[in-house]
This record gives C-alpha cells, structure tokens and sequence, in this order.
C-alpha cells in the first residue's frame, strides 16, 4: 500500500538528531518556556521575516488568541473562508464574535477576493486568509480591502509553512499570522504545537502574557489568560526540522510538478497554481465528479488518499444554526476534491505508479 502520509519515515530521515535535541532538554531540567522555546521563536520569526514569535500550544489557539489579542469578540464579525478546516472557524467563534463564511474560488480554493466586499459590515473587524491546501491567498486585492475598510487581515498558515507571495513569506502576509505544527504538517512536531507571528509590538506583548496565564511575571496576572505554551521537547525539534523545510517543500513541488505533467484522464481536474513559490503543497488535491468510486478504485490499487474535507464547516452539526445555508461552490468542493499521497519521503516508484494508475481510470 502506498500511504498517503508515512510520518514515521519522514522522522526518521533526523532520527539521530532528534534524538540528540531530546537527549539535550531531558538533561537540561527545564521543560517548559525556556531555551529551546527561546532559540525557536528567534528562528522561526527570522526565518517568515517577522519581527515576532509566540510558541502556543496548537494552531487552533494561535488563531483564536491572536483574535483575542485584537480584542475582537461578542458583536464582531471576522470573514473566512467556507470551505476552511473547522479550527478558523471555531477560533472566530471561541471568542464570541462571529465567523463570515465567503465562498473560495473553485480553481484555488482559497477565498475569492472579488466577493469579500459584498460581506464587509460595520461589525467587521477582521479577515481571515486561510492558506489553503499549502497555496498562498491572493493577497494583493485582499490587503487593498482592508485598508480600505480598516480591518485587520490574520492569516492561517497552518498548511502553508515556507509559501512566498510577492517575495513575502507567509506568517507576514498580514497583521499577525497562526501556524500549527500538529505532526503531518509541512513543518512537524512530534506532537502537538503552534506558533504566532507577528510585526505588532503591542500585540506580541499581550500574546506574550496570554499564552502563560496572562503573567509577564510569575503570579502576577494582569489578564485573564490561557495554558497555551509550546513545550521544550517540541521546540527543539522543531527548530531542527525547520533546518530542512525549504528542501522538503521543494521535494513536495517535484512530486506535484510530476503529477502535474503525467497525470491524463479526463475525470480529474488537477490543482492549479501562479507561481512556484506560493504553493508548497501540504496536500496535493484533485477533484472528479464520482469521487467516492475513484478512491475505491486507487484503494483496491493500492493507493491510500484522504479527503480534506468530506462536510464543509455550514452542514456541521456544531454549526445548526447554518445548516439550512447553501454555499454552492464550498458544497461541491467537499464533494468532488480527493488528496493524492506526496510528502518529502514518497518515492519517484510510487509516484509513478500513481500516476499510470490515474491515467487508466475509466
Ligand atoms: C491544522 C489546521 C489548523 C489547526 O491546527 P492544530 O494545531 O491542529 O490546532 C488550523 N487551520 C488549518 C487550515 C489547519 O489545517
């Protein structure tokens, strides 16, 4: 079976460096906001080419403390994509404001620019890009809108570590950026983790104080905060595996650039993009009209692939109170796209022979 992900093997290709980095802080004594969570922010904010960086627990809590800090809440609106994985959308809504829903565009699945307009309110106060997919969001247009209309613009990077929009790294796209490293991620850890970045000095001093408890200092809380903090262990070895992230999203662009060129059938509509660099490729997704059967037939050849996302975030049932909406273009994405296998360990043998299988798909 050729996997869609094979996790343990793309750790093992730093199986002893990690093991150094995990021998390091087990030594150390201090598990928790210290030297590696320290040298991690340093690295990865240098590395977006932000000014700023707040390890946090997870990707949904970058996202909803970043919310937070803006002090956007009860009464506010934030827009977002539909078609988003439901952590954009519960991090508007943890806060008590309201999530926006605008359709993508059917041919990048990110949000479609040119209707954002249409669901800009008084109450708005931000927009959520979501990078989706590992491709960067049409940013240009996006950014003119909220200058315009005074809103502030969060990205969600969660899938899109390393992407560059206009010479710009993802992560300072926009006021402030949330970034999860959950393991199958372009950027992994070992567990779960999460980063915000940052140009906004005011802001990255609450984030700062909102992730440890809303303290600067030990038992002093002058918020109400949270137990958001990326630990020790994951931090070192995310600083050793962001070493290696460049060349493995470009080993992910060969694969996809393979697919891209080989794959022929007339039942698949294969992914489109600009530019190299504003694609990454956390998932490389097509879409077919009969797509339950097509994954039944590459599994019964031997390929695994996933769905992202098989109910989109208004048909949930966390959500009943959109259910009765329709989202057209969101609707027939979550029935039609499929996730191919491509990670930096897939071999060019699978490659191919996902590929010859594809193009005998009747
Ligand atoms: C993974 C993901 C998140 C949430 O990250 P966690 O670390 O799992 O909380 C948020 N947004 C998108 C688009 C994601 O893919």
């Amino acid at each position: 079976m050729i996997p869609f992900l094979d996790l343990k093997a793309i750790n093992d290709q730093y199986y002893d460096l990690i093991s150094k980095e995990l021998d390091k802080v087990l030594k150390s004594g201090w598990y928790i906001l210290g030297e590696s969570v320290n040298r991690f922010e340093e690295k990865f904010a240098n590395y977006c080419g932000s000014k700023y960086c707040v390890g946090v627990a997870n990707g949904l809590d970058a996202l909803s403390l970043i919310i937070k800090a803006y002090d956007i809440g009860d009464g506010d609106e934030v827009i977002v994509p539909s078609n988003t994985y439901i952590a954009s959308i519960l991090a508007i809504s943890q806060n008590g404001a309201t999530p926006v829903l605008v359709e993508p565009n059917i041919n990048t699945y990110n949000i479609d620019a040119e209707l954002i307009e249409n669901y800009i309110t008084e109450r708005t106060k931000a927009i959520m890009v979501v990078h989706l997919y590992g491709q960067t969001c049409d940013m240009s247009p996006i950014k003119e809108i909220a200058d315009k209309y005074n809103l502030k613009v969060i990205e969600d990077c969660a899938q899109a570590h390393g992407a560059i929009y206009d010479d710009i790294k993802v992560g300072n796209l926009g006021d402030a950026a949330g970034f999860s490293f959950y393991p199958g991620k372009n950027l992994g850890a070992l567990g779960d983790g999460g980063a915000i970045t940052t140009n906004d000095e005011e802001i990255y001093n609450r984030l700062i104080a909102y992730r440890n408890y809303g303290s600067h200092k030990k038992y002093e809380n002058i918020y109400k905060g949270h137990n958001s903090r990326l630990d020790e262990i994951q931090a070192a070895v995310l600083s050793l595996k962001l070493d290696y992230l460049d060349t493995e999203n470009e080993k992910r662009r060969e694969i996809a650039n393979y697919y891209l060129e080989n794959i022929s059938n007339e039942h698949i509509v294969l992914p489109s993009f600009k530019k190299e660099e504003q694609h990454v490729w956390h998932v490389f997704v097509i879409r077919t009209a009969d797509r339950d059967k097509f994954q039944q037939y590459l599994l019964e050849h031997g390929i695994q692939s996933l769905i992202h996302y098989p109910i989109p975030p208004h048909k949930q049932e966390a959500y009943a109170e959109w259910n009765h909406l329709t989202y057209e273009i969101s609707e027939r994405i979550h029935k039609e796209v499929l996730s191919l296998p491509i990670s930096p360990v897939l071999s060019l043998g699978d490659v191919k022979k996902v590929v010859e299988v594809i193009n005998s798909y009747e």
